[in-house]
């Protein structure tokens, strides 16, 4: 058995990013990834948007988050040798009490950076007629399955990523036995994403995982200059292809596409643009979200070789890059205290392992 100090369990976006803070501080992780077990970040639309809509306020954090996000993917653009993050505006048609709303957030200090002025005619063709529309700025996506892909590459060349699954088992003693894929670890952290709401160790963690359903389509007229918004987002991604989405589903987890999800996307889709298109492809994915929708970082309240970095939730793009830099701040030592926000000590009621 070789030795590691870490094993990162997972490689999707968290355990991705993770393992570069790890990598860039000299901390000793190999990577552990099941090629059975669906990843979200694939399946994501990778969307970038700072702004929540429904009473028009600002993302969580996005003021922090935001810089220290396009900092890293870039960076990250550098050492892989391939462009995945892009900065586009996002086009959102509004009704009259969206444009009243709109008029007044313009005003309040800082908006303007997230926002433009309303304008009355729709800056592209094809978008359906509305009485205003607003324009939202430092917006975007990530390409996660490229990015994800040439990190995979990465790591596996260096050695630093295994093909395996992690088993915890009810009456593993995960104290002692921290072993996979030919190695032997002294602490491990879980980026299983919503797989985590199998593990036995993290069982007194409420999560609430969300399925969400995206397809592809070839819209051959339909511009690419924004990512059109209202009700779904239609995401350029090139080649005149575009990702349209998405749905939520709290009781199916069944990970597969269905019918119910393309219609309802579809539905919404036609309300918005009145051109014609063909779908090229159809994705479901679970989205790990945690029950009160923050991230969820640290040590287990038991074991105190045993991690999590989770609960990306629906803004996982934008939340794994800041988030992967204080956990990784956590375990090496550096800063010993967590936001109480995002700690998984939060739900530090342990219901014994069944
Ligand atoms: C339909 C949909 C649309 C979305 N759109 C957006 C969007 O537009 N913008 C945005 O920011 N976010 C979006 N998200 C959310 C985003 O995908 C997630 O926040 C993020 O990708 C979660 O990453 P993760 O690494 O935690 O989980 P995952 O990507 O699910 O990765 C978990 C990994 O762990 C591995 N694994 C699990 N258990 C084990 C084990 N025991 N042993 C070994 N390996 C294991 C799995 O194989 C997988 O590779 C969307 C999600 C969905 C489903």
């Amino acid at each position: 058995m070789k030795k590691t100090e870490f094993l990162i369990v997972g490689q999707g976006l968290a355990g991705t990013m993770l393992a570069f803070n790890m990598l860039e501080r000299g901390i000793d992780f190999r990577i552990v990834n099941s090629a059975n077990k669906s990843k979200a970040s694939i399946v994501a639309a990778g969307m970038i948007n700072p702004l929540v809509y429904k009473r028009l306020t600002k993302s969580w954090m996005v003021d922090e988050l935001l810089p220290e996000m396009i900092w890293n993917f870039q960076h990250l653009e550098k050492i892989l040798g391939k462009s995945f993050y892009f900065s586009k505006k996002i086009l959102k048609p509004l009704s009259e009490q969206e444009t009243n709303l709109w008029k007044k957030k313009i005003t309040l200090p800082g908006f303007d950076f997230y926002i433009e002025d309303i304008v009355g005619e729709s800056p592209v063709r094809g978008i359906k007629t509305a009485p205003a529309y607003g324009i939202v700025q430092q917006a975007g996506y990530l390409n996660l399955s490229v990015f994800l892909a040439h990190a995979e590459s990465f790591f596996y060349k260096k050695g630093l990523l295994i093909e395996e699954d992690f088993q915890v088992t009810d009456n593993m003693d995960i104290n002692k036995e921290i072993e996979c894929g030919g190695y032997k670890a002294e602490k491990v952290v879980f980026c299983e994403g919503y797989h985590l709401s199998r593990n036995p160790l993290f069982n007194f963690v409420k999560m609430n995982p969300a399925k969400g359903e995206v397809l592809l389509i070839h819209a051959p007229d339909l511009s690419e200059e924004y990512i059109l918004n209202k009700k779904v987002f239609v995401l350029p991604v090139g080649d005149q292809r575009f990702k349209v989405g998405s749905t939520y589903e709290w009781e199916d987890l069944s990970e597969e596409p269905t019918e119910k999800g393309k219609a309802s996307i579809l539905e919404r889709l036609d309300q918005l643009i009145g051109l014609d298109y063909t779908i090229e492809n159809h994705w479901a994915g679970v989205r790990p979200t945690i029950a009160d929708r923050r991230p969820l970082l640290g040590q287990h309240p038991e074991h105190k070789n045993v991690f999590v970095f989770n609960g990306l939730g629906t803004k996982g793009v934008m939340l794994a890059p800041h988030f992967a830099g204080v956990m990784c701040d956590f375990l090496s030592g550096e800063n010993k205290r967590l936001p109480d926000e995002v700690n998984v000590q939060r739900f530090k009621e342990i219901h014994p392992v069944t």
